[in-house]
């Protein structure tokens, strides 16, 4: 019987190429596990633009809000540059967000033993890290009014706000503190109570939640200035670190490239649990549609696939699947197989984007 609904989006560019590899996957999760998905397909961004005149069709929209989980390519290219704001393939993306009311976006920062010494960091420093963002998404200073440019006197002045209520603060620490049972049982929050008010109401309800419902989980605040010394510093200090829409955007993409390749960083974005108990939810992998290498079997595909590994975990609750497929990621790179953004080093076997996919399933099947 199928019991998960997942909603393919390839997108453009690279999307498509990716997500044939994820699935060959997902095909073989139905073949060798018994795990059937029942598996629709839309289009979105420039592709869902050249259809329909809209970079998301409302069909599309209410399909995104009916399934388990939604898992998406990548938006954009040069084509769609010069159409209007509305109708960019990215404004596709963001609809998908607001809509769904994805508040809690997950970064991991994971670095394979393998592909250690991409880091721009000591091998010792970042070989084995596994460390999880949890980033506030749908409000703070990137959405707080009055926000604008004004005039003041004789010249202009430029003002966001931040702005936070107490059950925005609470959901998201709640995220962080549902993830942290899952892993490593640590949350470190991060803001800026020393300068900022919103900062000390963030502190003050994150201890809160923890003390009423999480007593069990090991919570520490850090600010967030002194959290990106320590992520560079000596990052395995961290399991998950739960921060504001900001401070999130800038710590997660720093924790991000202490890992290497854009090709390698999975993403998840998740809301409010539905009625089956499953949370809204939206996987992507970090990077964007690579317009300079699309069509060539030159993308890497790890990305997608380790985001449609975060779906097994986070939206199936099949955590041991997940790592099932993370392992098989892991042989690869440790067997020498790299795409064209991981060569570099001695004595590796270059491959394309479908050779990666095969060599993953061919890694699952071994792993049996
Ligand atoms: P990008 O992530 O598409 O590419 C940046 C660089 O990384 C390029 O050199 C590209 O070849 C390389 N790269 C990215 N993913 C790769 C992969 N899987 N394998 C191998 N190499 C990979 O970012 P960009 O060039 O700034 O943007 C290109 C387009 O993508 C733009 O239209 C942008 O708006 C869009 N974009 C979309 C998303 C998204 O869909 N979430 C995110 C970022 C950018």
């Amino acid at each position: 019987m199928t019991t998960a609904s997942l909603l393919i989006l390839p997108g453009d560019g690279i999307g498509p190429e990716v997500m044939a590899e994820v699935r060959k996957i997902i095909g073989w999760f139905g073949d060798k596990r018994g795990i059937d998905f029942d598996v629709s397909e839309d289009l979105v961004g420039g592709a869902a633009y050249d259809a329909h005149g809209t970079p998301l069709h409302d069909d599309t929209m209410a399909k995104a809000q009916e399934v388990d989980a939604v898992l998406l390519g990548a938006v954009g290219g040069p084509k769609y540059d010069a159409l209007d704001f509305s109708v960019k393939p990215e404004r596709g993306l963001l609809r998908l967000r607001k809509e769904m009311d994805l508040f809690s976006n997950l970064r991991p920062a994971q670095c394979f033993d393998a592909l250690a010494d991409f880091s721009s960091l000591k091998k010792d420093v970042v070989a084995g890290l596994d460390i999880m963002i949890v980033r506030e998404l749908t409000s703070g200073v990137y959405f707080g009014e009055p926000r604008g440019i004004f005039e003041e006197g004789n010249e202009r002045v430029g003002i966001n706000t931040q702005r936070y209520t107490e059950s925005e603060i609470a959901r998201v620490a709640r995220s962080a503190f549902e993830l942290a049972r899952k892993r490593g049982n640590k949350v470190c929050s991060m803001e800026k109570a020393n300068v900022m008010e919103s900062g000390i109401l963030w502190r003050d309800v994150v201890q809160e939640i923890h003390d009423a419902e999480y007593p069990d989980v090991e919570l520490s605040h850090m600010y967030a200035d002194a959290g990106a010394m320590q992520l560079t510093r000596w990052p395995k200090q961290f399991d998950v670190i739960v921060t504001d829409n900001l401070f999130g955007d800038l710590l997660s993409d720093l924790a991000a490239m202490l890992t290497g390749s854009l090709g390698m960083l999975p993403s998840a974005s998740l809301g409010l649990p539905m009625a089956n108990g499953r949370p809204k939810a939206l996987y992507e992998p970090v990077h964007g549609s690579a317009p300079d290498i699309a069509g060539q079997g030159k993308a890497n595909p790890i990305a997608c696939i380790l985001s449609f590994a975060m779906a097994l975990r986070y939206s199936f609750d099949l955590g041991d699947e997940a790592t099932r497929l993370e392992n098989a990621v892991e042989k690869v790179l440790a067997d020498g197989l790299r795409t064209a953004d991981l060569l570099g080093e001695e004595g590796v076997t270059p491959v394309s984007t479908s050779e990666m996919g095969d060599a993953i399933v061919a890694a699952l099947d071994a792993g049996l």
